[in-house]
């Protein structure tokens, strides 16, 4: 079991934790957070803003292909979507901003822990 000496204890690293953290490093708080899953980032990234933006805009795309004779374009005989395809590069997004969180973190000074922290008390974690 680890223990920790903070100021402010967030658990989970969704979009909540992560502005917290941000609002925390301003008042120079010594700030632990906790994730419980390997990934950090919450559903935004995982599994809903992120991705579904993501799908949402490869969805835009072929609608526009397939009315580029409004614009004046040739007709585009276009294939059938291949799902597994669009999923697996809307997949890659979060991967890519997983990064950019991560480089974040840092800035803040805040370096996330993996557990299931449980209360113990109210000034303990
Ligand atoms: C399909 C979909 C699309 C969405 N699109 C949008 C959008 O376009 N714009 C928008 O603003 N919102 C959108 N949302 C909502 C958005 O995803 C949520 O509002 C946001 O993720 C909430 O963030 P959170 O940090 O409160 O919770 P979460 O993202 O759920 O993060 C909580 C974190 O805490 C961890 N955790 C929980 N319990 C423990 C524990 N006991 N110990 C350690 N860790 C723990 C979890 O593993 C998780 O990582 C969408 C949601 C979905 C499902």
């Amino acid at each position: 079991m680890s223990s920790y000496d903070c100021d402010i204890g967030i658990v989970g690293v969704g979009a909540a934790g992560f502005a917290v953290a941000a609002g925390a490093a301003q008042f120079d708080a010594r700030t632990v957070l906790i994730e419980k899953r390997h990934q950090l980032g919450g559903d935004c990234l995982h599994f809903g803003c992120v991705p579904s933006t993501a799908l949402l805009r490869s969805a835009a795309v072929w609608a526009q292909a397939r009315r580029a004779r409004v614009s004046g374009l040739p007709l585009l005989m276009l294939p059938l979507v291949d799902l597994a395809a669009v999923m697996w590069i809307d997949k890659g997004v979060p991967e890519r901003r997983m990064a950019g969180v991560r480089s974040e973190w840092m800035s803040f000074g805040v370096a996330p822990a993996r557990g299931w922290p449980s209360a113990r008390g109210s000034t303990f974690l």
